[in-house]
């Protein structure tokens, strides 16, 4: 499932591809994704400018001339958004939508169909954006925030950084990561995790997420970056499905489920 840094990878990809490009035609090919694709609303675009290329959370925003048409994006568990020359497209299995611009198309590709592709007049108000956490490298998530917000919570560590409320972006892979970085057991109470220990995973969540989107976003098998190509850095990765820790080399990695979700940690590094 695409994180943060591949969806941010993507959106640096689009903006350079259509920002300030005219949408001269629109199809949906097939509107089951999520939620149906709004047809009718996504032909609505059909001779409008992008102005803007953004992302809030895992969604990727692209804004009409006077912003007030967006239309939102969800990659899912597997969207890919790719481009092709106009003239040499050929349809594939599971293209949902297709952008024509001057000289090429976009096209919107969801083999599982958990995607989604939305079109709204009211951005602030859309429903799946309204009750997002802040951004983990804003500076709003910050040390007071999350000792006060944690000490109303009674979930793990680790079930806190992921909830999209409390903060967006941060999934399974870069919760894990910045977790064992932070000498921080997952299961640990969030409200039993020091400030000082906050201090620490606000800074590894930031180091982990800007390496990530540095090498251009790692990724877990479906994923396929903007280019076309496999962006996943495991050798990068110091737990997550790993073997061993690389601090005490023979030590081997413990897994625990939290939430249903593979949980892994170093049980020396990491202590409850
Ligand atoms: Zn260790």
């Amino acid at each position: 499932m695409p994180e943060l840094p591949e969806v941010e990878t993507v959106k640096n990809y689009l903006s350079e591809k259509i920002l300030n490009k005219k949408v001269i035609n629109t199809k949906v090919l097939n509107a089951k994704l999520r939620w149906p694709i709004n047809s009718k609303g996504i032909r609505g675009i059909k001779g409008q400018t992008i102005q803007k290329v953004t992302r809030r959370g895992k969604y990727i925003l692209l804004q009409f001339n006077d912003s007030i048409l967006t239309i939102v994006i969800h990659l899912g568990m597997t969207g890919i958004v790719s481009f092709k020359e106009v003239g040499k497209y050929k349809k594939q299995k599971h293209d949902h939508l297709l952008l024509y611009f001057d000289k090429f198309l976009l096209i919107y590709n969801d083999v599982r169909k958990f995607g989604s592709i939305h079109i709204t007049k009211k951005l602030s108000n859309m429903f799946l954006l309204k009750n997002l956490g802040p951004e983990p490298t804003s500076a709003s998530f910050n040390i007071e925030y999350l000792i006060n917000i944690s000490s109303k919570r009674k979930c793990s560590v680790k079930e806190l950084i992921m909830n999209q409320k409390i903060v967006v972006g941060i999934g399974n892979i870069y919760a894990t990561e910045a977790l064992f970085l932070s000498k921080i057991h997952p299961g640990t109470f969030a409200n039993e995790v020091t400030k000082s220990q906050y201090k620490k995973l606000i800074k590894n969540i930031q180091l982990v997420l800007s390496r990530a989107i540095s090498m251009g976003g790692s990724t877990i098998k479906d994923f396929v970056n903007a280019e076309g190509k496999p962006g996943y850095f495991s050798q990068e990765l110091l737990v997550y499905q790993k073997k061993y820790c690389p601090i005490h080399k023979k030590n081997l990695i413990s897994n625990i489920k939290i939430s249903g979700r593979s949980s892994f940690f170093c049980n020396k590094c990491q202590t409850l």
